[in-house]
């Protein structure tokens, strides 16, 4: 029985990459500062450590007998633009020791496999209409906050040790995602959580309120379609950087409008002050493409599967 380790797994991708990784029949121990908020966890044996401390992540990594098959390396201190623009020196200093620690333990204990969760925010900015960017194309960096900039660096990190110790790394830059369990409310949540949030609780007036003019563009990949995207990037050949994404392009006004359809609401949406990001999105998945990848969930289907799970939880919420 192969054995994986999965960094992070009382978060939202984290999570559900355990009960994946539990349903190819893995032993799995899963590994957070926290338990999962939202589900118990499906892994076989979960630890509670905080990953900045360095004896901790060898403490993870460590086995009776034997060694990790493979280890996927999720943690982050991580959330929406929200929470990117009020906590820079918490991603610089938290996710970086995580990342610094976890490759260095995992390449010099002579882990065979080791997976590192980067994100498309390593790229710079994009306009409107711009054709797509490779993965190349991260450099000369100028990602639009300092996220970006921990990942890229947390990327060089884990490429540095592979090339020093052997270790078959594997990096993906995750489109936005979103699904069931994840993080809904309180500051970290993303643009599609917070959509449907946002409708599940709207009052009798039906004004949204989107951050922005509503016109900046992203593509939002569903939690399945992104741990299917980890699952085989992970048993590929692929090295270096590779963007995971959904091909569906949509501005932030049509992603409240989608959420609106599949929620049976109408709304009026408010454009209001708030951190937006970059402007626009277009990436190449050609790369993941080539490992027999792709979306299977359109933003509308994701939705469906996602908004009905936000609801439940702000109805039980309100009750509260
Ligand atoms: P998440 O916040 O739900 O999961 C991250 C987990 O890391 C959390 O459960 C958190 O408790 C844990 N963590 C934070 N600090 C820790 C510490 N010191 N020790 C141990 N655990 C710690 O986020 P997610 O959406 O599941 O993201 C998973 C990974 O994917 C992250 O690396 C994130 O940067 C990356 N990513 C996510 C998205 C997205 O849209 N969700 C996009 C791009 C990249």
């Amino acid at each position: 029985m192969k054995k994986a380790l999965v960094c992070g797994a009382g978060g939202f991708i984290g999570g559900h990459l355990v009960k994946r990784l539990k349903k190819e029949g893995y032993w799995v121990r899963g590994v957070d500062i926290k338990a999962h908020e939202f589900c118990p966890s499906a892994a076989d044996e979960f630890l509670v450590l905080d990953l900045r401390q360095e004896a901790n992540c060898w403490r993870a990594l460590s086995l009776p007998s034997g060694k990790f098959d493979e280890v996927y390396q999720l943690a982050a201190d991580m959330g929406g633009m929200g929470f990117i623009h009020s906590a820079e020196t918490e991603i610089m200093h938290n996710s970086v020791l995580i990342n610094v620690y976890m490759t260095h333990a995992a390449a010099t204990l002579g882990i065979k496999r080791y997976f590192f969760s980067s994100s498309v925010c390593v790229y710079r900015d994009m306009k409107h209409g711009e054709p797509e960017m490779h993965e190349s194309e991260a450099i000369p960096a100028n990602p639009d906050n300092e996220y970006g900039w921990e990942k890229l660096y947390s990327e060089r990190v884990a490429m540095a040790y592979e090339r020093r110790y052997g270790m078959a790394v594997r990096i993906a830059r995750f489109q936005n995602c979103y699904g069931p369990y994840g993080t809904w409310r309180g500051g970290r949540e993303k643009a599609p959580a917070a959509m449907c949030r946002k409708i599940a609780a709207m009052k009798k007036d039906n004004i949204v309120e989107v951050w922005g003019d509503g016109s900046a563009v992203r593509s939002y990949t569903y939690v399945d379609d992104m741990v299917d995207g980890i699952y085989r990037l992970m048993h590929s050949s692929l090295k270096g950087a590779v963007n995971i994404g959904c091909p569906e392009y949509v501005t932030v006004d049509e992603l409240a409008q989608t959420v609106a359809d599949i929620a049976g609401k109408r709304i009026r949406i408010k454009h209001v002050k708030g951190p937006v990001g970059v402007q626009s999105r277009n990436f190449s998945n050609e790369r993941i493409y080539s490992i027999g990848w792709k979306a299977r969930f359109s933003l509308k289907d994701g939705v469906a599967q996602t908004y009905p799970w936000i609801a439940e939880q702000v109805k039980l919420n309100q009750k509260r």
